[in-house]
């Protein structure tokens, strides 16, 4: 492999080089908008004329919109359009400095597009692919100058999102990926270097924010409204996975997690749902079809976020020990009127007029209670204990009525809804985060990408509230090994193995 120190940021592409956009789609159109507005000439091509002037239209209309809101004056998008060009005659491909290919997610297409170009090019002329899933390695390897070949990934759509992933093939040089991603910052976009690898970062780490939520799902735990009511107000994350799997298409990220699953030789950490294969074979495709988890049809009725009543106050409430991640639950327990604290010793528990509550931490209630001799509830990760505004719990087999009631009678008095899942192994938020977590460690301990640029990546390619290997250390990495593993003896599958990375980092801490 080529050296892959990418760590410098190298000189921008200078504005006296053209770029040379082959697809004039969604990405290609958006693509084109952010370079010509960086200030380079820009040239858009399509092998269908009439997908030329829809994407100028599409140019067009993006910075007629930003002239509305304000935010460009008109002569500034006057000067950007007119910078849009589309013949590109001999004498202007020796100035042409970056090509990006955004033509549709076939290799055969893309090698025979770049290879029709390629021998005109000038020597030094960067090609970069936009692509999603195809190895950039595997596309370099078919043209002339694999060295010049690098990942140019923008996230959708390109005009907004600031994340790019600057993706190196096996012999990318490393000047050129230092050149596309200062490029990168240089178009006002926030890049981040990483290895071509399946999904590279982003649609890798993100696979246990849907695989997961599908198993709970397949696992009865609650209804898709609850499980992302969940995600959004006690995760901290925009968008639940359900709503947010409706809104790409079940059918694309289908495609997706199937295309890393057979990329990692059918790695079970990636395995897709069979749940989610019956509502694309249904037709049921999300938001564009009508219906996916959710009914999107005309007169369909309201979702339903299920939820506990929260009307049995605590009196007497006594915290054994530390509570780890969830410690800020202590300030606000202290400020509850009427509410005797106690505090005591002990493995971290809440203890409320009796009931035994815990964070979860990978293993059921059930598992708990019969480790520690009484009926026991647990509650899940929060982003923020203070600030959330909901809170799961799980109840042991051995838990009554009562027992439940008391631990959304405290959760309630705090100030949260209560939603209660089933009692499965890690819950919901902390299975989630500790295996994003975990595939974040996984990928920086294959060299993959950096800690930081993985938190970079989530943040601003898919908004999480926070990186998943701050969010981990947050929450202490020990904490997530021993989640992750304790649904490895669960389930008894390799899915749920903990990465060397967390193991190596929780050992040298301790
Ligand atoms: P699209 O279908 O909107 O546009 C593709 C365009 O390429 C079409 O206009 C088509 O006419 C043109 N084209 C096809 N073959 C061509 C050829 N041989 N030469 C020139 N033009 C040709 O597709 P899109 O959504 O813009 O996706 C393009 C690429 O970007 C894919 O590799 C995709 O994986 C990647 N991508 C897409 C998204 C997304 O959300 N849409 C996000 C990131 C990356």
């Amino acid at each position: 492999m080529a050296d892959q120190d990418t760590s410098g940021t190298g000189n921008a592409l200078p504005l006296n080089k053209s770029v040379v956009v082959i697809g004039a789609g969604t990405m290609g159109s958006g693509i084109a908008e952010v370079a010509a507005a960086a200030g380079h000439t820009v040239y858009l091509r399509d092998a269908n004329d009439a997908a030329v002037e829809r994407g100028l239209g599409m140019i067009r209309a993006s910075l007629d919109k930003r002239v509305a809101r304000g935010k460009l004056d008109g002569a500034k998008r006057d000067e950007v359009l007119t910078r849009i060009r589309s013949p590109l005659s001999d004498d202007a491909m020796a100035e042409v400095g970056l090509v990006i290919e955004v033509i549709y997610e076939d290799l055969e297409a893309k090698v025979s597009a770049l290879s029709a170009l390629e021998s005109q090019l000038p020597p030094d002329a960067i090609v970069a692919t936009n692509t999603s899933s195809l190895s950039v390695t595997a596309l370099a390897g078919r043209l002339k100058r694999p060295e010049r070949v690098v990942g140019m990934h923008f996230f959708n759509p390109a005009t907004v999102l600031p994340l790019v992933e600057v993706v190196s093939g096996h012999v990318t040089a490393p000047e050129v990926a230092q050149t596309i991603f200062a490029t990168a910052l240089a178009w006002g976009k926030t890049p981040v270097h990483c290895r071509s690898t399946p999904g590279f970062i982003v649609n890798r780490v993100a696979r246990p924010f849907y695989g997961e939520a599908l198993r709970l799902l397949q696992e009865q735990v609650a209804s898709p409204a609850t499980l992302d009511a969940v995600m959004r107000e006690s995760g901290g994350f925009r968008m639940g996975p359900c709503e947010l799997m409706d809104l790409i298409g079940h059918d694309v990220n289908f495609a997706v997690t199937r295309s890393v699953y057979q990329a990692f030789f059918d790695d079970p950490r990636y395995k897709p749902s069979l749940m989610q294969k019956d509502l694309v074979d249904a037709g049921w495709l999300g938001c564009k079809s009508g219906r996916g988890f959710f009914d999107y049809r005309e007169g369909a009725s309201p979702v339903v976020v299920d939820e506990l009543g929260t009307d049995m106050n605590p009196s007497v409430v006594r915290v054994e020990g530390d509570l780890g991640p969830a410690q800020a639950l202590v300030d606000l327990l202290a400020k509850l009127d009427g509410v005797r604290l106690e505090r005591t010793a002990g493995d971290g528990l809440i203890r409320v007029d009796g009931l035994a509550l815990s964070l979860t931490d990978g293993r059921t209630a059930t598992e708990r209670a019969a480790v520690l001799g009484e009926a026991v509830v647990l509650f899940d990760l929060a982003l923020d204990y203070t600030s959330c505004g909901r809170i799961a719990i799980a109840a042991a087999a051995q838990a009554s009525a009562d027992d439940v009631q008391k631990a959304a009678g405290l959760f309630g008095a705090l100030g949260k809804r209560v939603s209660q899942l089933a009692d499965v192994p890690g819950m919901l938020v902390m299975r989630t985060v500790a295996m994003l977590v975990n595939e974040g460690a996984e990928a920086v301990y294959q060299g993959i990408a950096s800690a930081d640029s993985v938190d970079a990546a989530m943040r601003k390619g898919v908004n999480y509230p926070a990186g998943p290997m701050a969010w981990g250390r947050e929450i202490g990495l020990a904490t997530v090994l021993r989640t992750v593993r304790n649904l490895g003896a669960s389930y008894g599958e390799d899915r749920y193995r903990g990465s060397v990375w967390l193991q190596r980092e929780v050992q040298a801490a301790s």
